[in-house]
């Protein structure tokens, strides 16, 4: 599998891209959340992916950096499936409430010839009997729970909600193989009960917003962020194989990598990765 970062800053960022990704199995593709608006097109052309290839997508939350690429998305989508350049279906994965703001975004915002290719499910496992009802090409609105077993992309995905005390929030942890996993925490600091997803993965990928040295400066912990140096700590006690770390303030941008791998090498033995927008990485 593979992994390409489309963008890797936190909400307010204007020198890079929001907190996004694509994971790839050859050209099966897991878009996960979409930043905030239709910059996602410029991510996904640098990175030499057709939004045609992307047949399924997850949300993480409702936030806004997160969840309006995803309106664009859906706007792509359909507007392909009206022009006959899609066939078959695209599936977005999604918590309820998450599922719900979309599906009245959607139809607020895009004309019928748009949005009447959207099919949304009111309760997760509904599939089976709501298939009967479908035409193709559709984009499905697929609710999941917590714990929530998947298989997308030709791999077993298992989602769980963060419990996040702001806004509802899920996370995924999906086999590569047999025994090895990558754990993604989502945009805040992973949580205890979180630890039977993340403990010895060999990917985690969490959350950064900035180095601890300057905590005082961006202040990460109002919005239930970490620091480079908690994130590391956390990974090194977790024991986690490589340790990836995003949604950053964008304030040293050149710098970022390197005074992120000098404060994380202190606390974490494992592989540090401190991606760039575009960057990919093989997991
Ligand atoms: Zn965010």
């Amino acid at each position: 599998m593979k992994l390409t970062m489309l963008g890797t800053g936190s909400a307010m960022v204007t020198e890079c891209y929001n907190t996004c990704f694509v994971l790839s199995e050859g050209r099966q593709r897991l878009l996960v959340d979409g930043g905030g608006g239709n910059g996602i097109f410029l991510q996904l052309n640098r990175a030499g992916i057709d939004v045609r290839e992307i047949r399924d997508i997850f949300v993480t939350h409702k936030h806004a950096d997160h969840i309006l690429g995803i309106v664009w998305m859906i706007r792509m989508l359909c507007q392909n499936m009206s022009q006959g350049n899609y066939e078959g279906e695209a599936r977005i994965y999604a918590h309820e409430e998450v599922i719900g703001i979309l599906d009245d975004m959607v139809h607020m915002l895009f004309w019928e010839k748009q949005t009447r290719f959207i099919f949304r499910q009111s309760k997760p496992g509904e599939r089976e009997a709501a298939l009967a009802d479908l035409s193709y090409p559709c984009l499905r609105l697929i609710p999941i729970e917590d714990g929530q077993e998947q298989i997308i992309i030709g791999h077993k995905f298992t989602f769980f909600d963060i419990r996040s005390t702001k806004d509802r929030q899920f996370g995924f942890s999906v086999l590569l193989d047999e025994n090895e996993r990558l754990t993604c925490c989502g945009d805040e600091t992973c949580h205890e009960h979180e630890y039977q997803y993340a403990a010895k993965s060999k990917w985690l990928m969490h959350e950064a917003f900035c180095l601890a040295s300057q905590a005082d400066v961006f202040r990460p912990y109002e919005k239930h962020h970490s620091t480079v140096k908690d994130a590391c700590i956390l990974a090194e006690h977790l024991q986690v194989q490589n340790l990836i770390l995003y949604h950053t303030e964008d304030k040293n941008m050149a710098e970022r990598k390197a005074r992120y791998e000098q404060e994380g090498r202190e606390y974490y033995s494992g592989n540090l990765y401190i991606p760039a927008d575009l960057e990919e990485i093989a997991l």
